[in-house]
C-alpha cells in the first residue's frame, strides 16, 4: 500500500503477501501530500497496529517514509514497544531527495537502512551528490530509488519513466537500485497485449537489472485514500509475480550472456 488507510485494508494486504510468499512491503504513516487539504496519513499512532500486523504475517520489512527526522525515533520507539517483529526501511521520498538536515538525520544512524528516492525535477548527478549526504555520515545501508522524472514529456504516464538508468545508478553509485513503477505510470492503464502498463515498466527495470521493487497493492484501490489510481488489486498480485520472475529470469540470461561473449 502506499498510505496506511485501515487496520483491515492493511492486515487484508498482509494476509495475501504471506500467500504469495513475500515478507517485504510498504507501508506509509507519514505522508508528504502535495495539497494540504489532503490525507497526510496516520502518523505514529498507526504504527502500534502495523508493526503488531506485521508480526502477525511474518513480514520482515516495511519501507516506510519519513519527513522529519523526529519520526526515526517515533519509529525506533514503536517498534521497541511492540517487540521488534519486524524491520523498517526509512524512505526518503521524492521531495526530501535535497532535504540534507534530513538526509544527515538517516545518515546519521544505522540502525534501519535507507531509501533513497531520485529527486523528481533534479539531474541525476544532483541526486547522486544528494545521497551521499547519508552514506557519508557513516550509514552505507543505501538503496537508490528510481521513480520517474517530472516532466510532461512523460505523458500518458504520471511521471516520465526513467528505468532505462537502473545499469548506470548501479555503475555511479555502487549502490543497489530499486524501481517503483505505481508512481512512475501513476494509473492502471492496460496495453492492447493486455499487461498493465505497471507490469510493462516494472519488467523494462527487472530485465535491467533491478534489484528491489516498490509497487502499490490495495485491496481497493478506489477507496484508497492515497494513489488509488495506481494500484494493482489483491487479486493481480500472484500474476504480478510470476511476470517479475520472467523478466529476472531473462536478465539472468543476458547476464550470462555476456559474460560468455564480451571481450574483456
Ligand atoms: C510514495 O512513495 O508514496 C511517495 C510519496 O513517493 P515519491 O516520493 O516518489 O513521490
Ligand atoms: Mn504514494
Amino acid at each position: 500500500v502506499c498510505a496506511v488507510d485501515t487496520r483491515q485494508n492493511l492486515e487484508d494486504t498482509f494476509r495475501a503477501l504471506r500467500a504469495a510468499g513475500i515478507q517485504t512491503t510498504r507501508a506509509g504513516a507519514y505522508k508528504p501530500r502535495t495539497s494540504p487539504y489532503d490525507f497526510q496519513g496516520h502518523g505514529a499512532a498507526c504504527l502500534p497496529f502495523v508493526f503488531e500486523l506485521a508480526g502477525k504475517y511474518a513480514i520482515r520489512v516495511i519501507a516506510m517514509e519519513i519527513t522529519a527526522e523526529p519520526q526515526i525515533d517515533e519509529i525506533r520507539r514503536a517498534l521497541q514497544i511492540s517487540g521488534q517483529p519486524t524491520g523498517v526501511m526509512l524512505q526518503i521520498g521524492t521531495r526530501n531527495a535535497q532535504n540534507f538536515e534530513l538526509l544527515k538525520s538517516v545518515g546519521a544512524q544505522q540502525e534501519f537502512p535507507v531509501l533513497f528516492k531520485r529527486g523528481m525535477g533534479i539531474t541525476l548527478e544532483e541526486s547522486l551528490n544528494a545521497v551521499e549526504y547519508v552514506a557519508s555520515g557513516g550509514n552505507h545501508k543505501i538503496i537508490f530509488g528510481l521513480r520517474g522524472m517530472k516532466t510532461n514529456l512523460g505523458d500518458p504516464h504520471r511521471n516520465f519513466v526513467d528505468f532505462a538508468m537502473v545499469p548506470v545508478v548501479k555503475r555511479l553509485a555502487r549502490m543497489r537500485v530499486c524501481i517503483e513503477p505505481s508512481h512512475a505510470v501513476g494509473t492502471r492503464g492496460r496495453a492492447r497485449d493486455g499487461l498493465l502498463d505497471v507490469m510493462h515498466v516494472t519488467a523494462q527495470g527487472v530485465v535491467a537489472g533491478a534489484n528491489m521493487i516498490l509497487v502499490d497493492f490495495h485491496p481497493h484501490p478506489n477507496k484508497a485514500l492515497v494513489d488509488g489510481p495506481q494500484a494493482l488489486t489483491l487479486a493481480e498480485l500472484p500474476w504480478f509475480l510470476e511476470d517479475v520472475a520472467i523478466a529476472r529470469e531473462a536478465y539472468e540470461k543476458r547476464r550470462l550472456l555476456s559474460e560468455r561473449s564480451a571481450p574483456r
